[in-house]
């Protein structure tokens, strides 16, 4: 099954994507974690990717649709793959389309008015790339999955995160439509506890 997560910054995606790659046994490609693993290592990609990221801006269309390309080509997605983070606008969704068909578009819908706090109060794992939030970590600063230490993304400011709602209002949100025309679209309320959203992406799905 080839699953795309759509929905704007903060709306679950990344938080959705570790459960549904668990029990789907899809693997999780995530455009944004592939820009920050190329920033960390310094590569050209990421060297490039970088000023882009930094302001909230999305990345040529050419790198990141070559990147995808090249990582949907690999044994482990064979059997599918669960897209986070691609396609962000029209342009690469037709690029997505050339080379490989969607199964089912998630969209995780939270109204725009909750992005701000759940994006400024997020942490990461720097060794997985789970999100968490302050709010529910009651203090602790390593990761519950593997122990690695959490951070704050440079991104998971409010100028930037400003940027990044403008861009996906702009950009990502055609997409939405985009999808229900082809009848792959499945629309999931994104707002309620994380292990609720889940069992609505799982009765959506079957
Ligand atoms: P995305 O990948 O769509 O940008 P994340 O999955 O990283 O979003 O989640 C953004 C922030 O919102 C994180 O701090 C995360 O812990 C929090 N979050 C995720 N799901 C929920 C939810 N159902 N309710 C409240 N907060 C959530
Ligand atoms: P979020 O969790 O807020 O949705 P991501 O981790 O998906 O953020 O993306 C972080 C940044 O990486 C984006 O602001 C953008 O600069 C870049 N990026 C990620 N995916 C794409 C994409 N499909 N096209 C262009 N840029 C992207
Ligand atoms: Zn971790």
């Amino acid at each position: 099954m080839n699953i795309i997560l759509l929905g704007a910054p903060g709306a679950g995606k990344g938080t959705q994507a570790t459960k549904i790659s668990e029990k789907y046994r899809l693997p999780h490609i995530s455009t944004g974690d592939i820009f920050r693993d190329n920033i960390k290592r310094q590569t050209p990609v990421g060297l490039l990717a970088k000023s882009y990221t930094d302001n909230g801006k999305l990345v040529p269309d050419e790198v990141t649709c070559e990147i995808v390309k090249g990582r949907l080509e690999a044994d482990d997605c064979k059997n599918g793959y669960l897209l986070d983070g691609f396609p962000r606008n029209l342009f690469q969704a037709e690029t997505l389309e050339s080379f490989s068909k969607a199964d089912a578009v998630l969209n995780i819908d939270v109204d725009l008015s909750l992005l701000m706090a759940r994006l400024c109060g997020r942490r990461v794992c720097k060794d997985c790339g789970e999100s968490y939030h302050v709010d529910f970590l009651g203090g602790k600063t390593v990761c519950e999955r593997c122990g690695g230490e959490l951070y704050q993304r440079k991104d998971d400011n409010e100028e930037t995160v400003g940027n990044r709602l403008k861009v996906y209002s702009e950009q990502t949100a055609p997409l939405i439509a985009y999808y229900s025309e082809r009848n792959v679209l499945l629309n999931i309320d994104g707002v309620g506890a994380i292990d609720e959203v889940f069992a609505r992406i799982v009765a959506a799905l079957k």
